[in-house]
């Protein structure tokens, strides 16, 4: 398996055909990651949500990264990963346009992009309000990576399990293990 660099466009386009991700954010030195549908548009991901835990934390420390990946196998996959910052879309008249920019791109995604983030949660015996929003995360940063596998190699020019490539250490992994009476 090889694995590559994407280039900073192959990277968005990863992002713009993709629509779940996962969101980390920090606070106190206490990471926290949830899965999470965004809309990918023009340097800034869109997403929905009511207000929780993580809101509460990148309200506290906007400073964010999300990982999106495509995976075919193993050996086959796509992933990108994103440092960015955290910004709310009020619903006030200059946030207008943001925000019906939100929408239609989550609504040309999945008709029902609302309710992940608008889901009656009860945690603990107790409900949550229900007061939703949208918010966007500003591509600061991103890196993408690439696995292929490699074409079959003839099996003489296969580096050895005892060999210095892939050596003990791989055969050690590989052992199984045995069991004591
Ligand atoms: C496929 C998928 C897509 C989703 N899309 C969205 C979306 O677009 N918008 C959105 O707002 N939410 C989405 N969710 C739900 C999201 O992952 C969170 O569960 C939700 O947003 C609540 O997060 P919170 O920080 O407000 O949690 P709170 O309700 O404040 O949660 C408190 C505690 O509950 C636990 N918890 C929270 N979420 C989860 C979880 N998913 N799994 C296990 N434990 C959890 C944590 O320990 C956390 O400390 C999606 C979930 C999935 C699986």
């Amino acid at each position: 398996m090889l694995i590559q660099e994407l280039s900073r466009q192959e990277s968005l386009d990863l992002l713009a055909r993709a629509h779940l991700g996962r969101l980390a954010c920090a606070h106190k030195s206490q990471p926290y990651v949830v899965p999470f549908y965004f809309a990918y548009d023009n340097e800034y991901l869109y997403s929905f949500s009511t207000v929780g835990q993580k809101i509460e934390w990148m309200r506290a420390n906007p400073k964010v990264c999300v990982e999106a990946d495509e995976v075919v196998s193993p050996q086959q996959w796509m992933s990108v990963i994103v440092f960015g910052r955290y910004e709310e879309l009020p619903n006030i008249p200059e946030w207008r346009g943001a925000r019906e920019l939100a929408r239609k791109k989550l609504l040309e995604r999945n008709a029902i992009w609302w309710e992940p983030g608008y889901a009656k949660t009860i945690l603990h015996d107790r409900e949550r309000p229900l007061a939703a929003f949208f918010y966007r995360i500003h591509v600061e940063q991103i890196t993408g990576h690439r696995a292929t596998p490699e074409p079959a190699t003839p099996h003489r020019a296969r580096p050895s399990m005892t060999g210095p490539i892939g050596g003990e250490w791989l055969q050690k992994i590989l052992r199984p293990v045995r069991k004591h009476p």
